[in-house]
């Protein structure tokens, strides 16, 4: 064999029994098969062996079992963002004619792929008010495939009555079965748990058929990975998802599981601790006389506050503040550009704290219409004392200015 066959087809293998907490990233396109009859028989989708790349690793299967355990499901498929982790499961389960109904005050961009690319397949996009459960039986068609639901809702973070909901949607599919909806077949309920992460309240408990979260979230922590996860219990949705998710050739890179693989290790440390750090905040926002209303569901004037209580036993890293209306967007604007500790940017649980100005629609439909503009803050890992510090110096400069 002349050297450059040598380095390539390479005869020395590593001894096995290789054991360490995490798997390590292993990284392939092509996996090999000793002969024909394993390439022939091998099967990937019940993670028993290995065939190629984009159908799982070591890696992958390990993040992948994990993850569904925290989730408290029994199967996971994971993406390369939680967006497309929302897109996934509104691909495999739509089809044209469908109606798929969403929370107003869903994650904005899931919202955009509804509007932009499902709506172009022939699937239509209802928004119910998630804090109204009433709403939502009315909204429900016979052409009704699909319910969304998030807990909190994304940036005014009201906690809607996931229960309850889960029950509107039964007894609409109970009525299916019994001929009166005219309904083939049944609503599947999914929630979006990148708020809850697993650790707040269990998703599966609540009665959802599926379950997604952004893994950019609290299970990498660190900043700096985007991956998704969709969680189920039932096999047949399971087995769905999985050859969707297939077919589209959706896949994540070694590298980056093994992150989340790591970063998993921690979540619960870290979700308590920005927990603790971020009601303090909360807490003493409410004092401060610039807000018309702060939003963390363990403030009892949240809008869902008496079923966090009931359902949950932690909250996020997230609360948000409405200006009264006498501040003008650009003096919101300056607030947040003072701002020293805090940085300015998008996403949220990881090390760094953020804040997000943003102008809502009057239309969001959950209860109260909120009037001046509302900043979104993401809590860190930096200390109370920096943190509560650098609010009050942007609020005392804005103050100022006025
Ligand atoms: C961030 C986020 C997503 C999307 O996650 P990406 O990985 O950034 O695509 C989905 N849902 C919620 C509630 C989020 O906060």
């Amino acid at each position: 064999m002349t050297p450059d066959t040598q380095l390539i087809n390479h005869p020395y293998k590593a001894p096995d029994e290789f054991e360490a907490s995490t798997p390590g990233a292993f990284k392939a396109s092509t996996v090999l098969f000793p002969n024909v009859a394993a390439m022939r028989s091998r099967q990937w989708a019940d993670r028993s062996a290995y065939t190629y790349g984009t159908h799982g690793t070591p890696t992958t299967f390990t993040l992948e079992a994990r993850l569904a355990t925290l989730e408290g499901a029994k199967h996971c498929v994971l993406t390369p963002s939680g967006l497309l982790a929302i897109g996934l499961v509104d691909m495999a389960f739509l089809d044209a004619g469908d109606e798929v109904l969403i929370p107003a005050n869903a994650y904005g961009p899931g919202k955009a792929f509804a509007h932009g690319d499902l709506a172009r397949w022939g699937i239509q996009t209802t928004f119910f008010d998630p804090l109204n459960p009433n709403d939502l039986a009315e909204k429900i068609s016979a052409k009704t495939r699909l319910v969304w639901l998030e807990a909190a809702g994304s940036i005014t973070l009201e906690f809607p009555d996931v229960p309850a909901c889960v029950a509107v949607v039964r007894a609409a599919n109970d009525a299916g079965r019994e001929g009166r909806a005219g309904r083939a077949r049944p609503i599947i309920t999914a929630l979006d748990n990148t708020w809850g992460a697993g650790v707040a309240f269990q998703a599966f408990e609540m009665g959802v058929d599926l379950s997604m979260q952004a893994l950019t979230k609290y299970p990498s922590g660190g900043g700096d990975v985007l991956m998704g996860a969709v969680f189920t219990r039932d096999a047949a949705l399971h087995n769905t998802l999985q050859m969707c998710h297939m077919r589209l050739g959706i896949c994540v890179g070694a590298n980056d599981a093994e992150l989340v693989l790591r970063g998993l290790q921690t979540i619960h440390v870290r979700y308590h601790h920005q927990d603790a750090t971020t009601r303090s905040l909360a807490e003493w926002a409410v004092t401060r006389q610039e807000f018309a209303a702060v939003r963390h569901p363990a403030l009892p004037d949240s809008p869902g506050h008496a079923t966090w209580l009931r359902d949950c036993s932690a909250a996020a890293c997230l609360f948000s503040v409405v200006f009264k209306p006498c501040y003008s967007s650009a003096q919101v604007d300056a607030f947040c550009d003072r701002l020293t500790v805090f940085g300015l940017g998008y996403s949220w649980a990881g090390p760094m704290s953020l804040a997000v100005p943003y102008s809502l629609d009057a239309d969001r439909g959950c209860g109260e219409a909120l009037v001046g503009v509302v900043v979104r803050f993401a809590v860190g890992l930096a200390h109370v004392d920096d943190l509560r510090a650098d609010l009050a110096q942007a609020l005392d400069g804005m103050v100022a200015d006025t």
